[in-house]
């Protein structure tokens, strides 16, 4: 049965508010874009107070329409030449060790926007040699050449989410491919094995559990390295219906079934983002 009212560990500590709003103004300031707060990520307050960020590059409204997501669909923005810039600002301001960069999807553009991607990883690795760099990137429509620009730029790792099992992507994901997406894992590694990838799932969207546990065999017969599993949150009525609340019991259950498929490193919890705690999969250090 649903129920209108959030279980106790879906609810988050209202703390640290002060310095929420301190990296919203900065943000806001370098005209930079976060899908934590584009998406109403459950995890804003705890990242933000720990200058994290998911940054969203390529504008805020998006070529495609999946009915999970919280992403507008007007008018498509140009995009910023100053971006580059901007991005590799904010993480040295913020004092970022570990950056995650993902955009909306750009059909519209020749290379998906691949190109800007790369000039984002290219800009803030002149600032930093350092930090670690996570990139969640569309599916450039299958594109490889596209997908060679951004492995060239040699991020430490290329996240793409599977989102959810084979079975729901016409209702939930119609403009993608289930089996285009794991493509795009395992052409990471034909580019550049160096390079870690990853996806995520959502679950309690109606799926079963033996269903995951394929999506997770397909993900290692596709050399994905790590995997992330989530509690799917209806952002608003409009969007696709939450079907039940998964507990942490079988979240755990989740985990250690990934784990015995030999993902590196695996994080399921019901507030789990595919980019929360992403720093904690690059101490693994371990590949398929
Ligand atoms: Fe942002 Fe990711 Fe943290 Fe959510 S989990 S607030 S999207 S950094
Ligand atoms: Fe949202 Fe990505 Fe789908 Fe666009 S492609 S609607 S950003 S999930």
């Amino acid at each position: 049965m649903k129920s209108e009212r959030k279980p106790r560990w879906l609810r988050v500590n209202m703390e640290d508010l002060q310095k929420e709003e301190a990296v919203k103004r900065m943000l806001k300031d370098l005209s930079l874009n976060t899908v934590c707060q584009e998406a109403n990520c459950p995890n804003r307050i705890e990242c933000f107070s720990n200058k994290t960020a998911t940054f969203m590059i390529l504008g805020t409204q998006c070529s495609r329409n999946c009915r999970f997501c919280n992403v507008t669909h007007e008018a498509l923005e140009p995009v910023d030449p100053k971006e580059p810039g901007n991005m590799a600002k904010a993480t040295q301001e913020l004092g970022l060790k570990h950056v995650v960069v993902t955009s909306v999807t750009r059909d519209d553009l020749p290379d998906g926007g691949a190109g800007h991607f790369a000039k984002v990883i290219n800009a803030i690795r002149a600032v930093d040699k350092e930090i670690a760099i996570e990139v969640l990137i569309p599916d450039f429509q299958g594109d490889f050449k596209a997908l060679k620009k951004v492995t060239d730029a040699q991020p430490d790792i290329i996240n793409h989410n599977i989102e959810t099992i084979p079975r729901m992507y016409d209702k939930v994901r119609p403009q993608a491919d289930y089996y285009q997406s794991l493509e795009v894992l395992v052409n990471v590694k034909k580019l550049n094995p160096s390079i870690f990838t990853k996806s995520g799932i959502m679950v309690g969207l109606g799926e079963f559990p033996e269903e995951v546990h394929q999506v997770m065999m397909d993900l290692r017969q596709y050399q994905c390295d790590f995997l992330t599993v989530g509690q799917y949150l209806a952002p608003s009525k409009a969007h696709y219906p939450m079907e039940e609340y998964i507990t942490p019991k079988a979240f755990q259950a989740y985990k250690e079934k990934a784990e015995s498929l030999g993902f590196s490193f695996v994080a399921s919890d019901p507030l789990v983002r595919s980019s929360y705690k992403a720093a904690d999969m690059l101490g693994t250090k371990t590949q398929s």
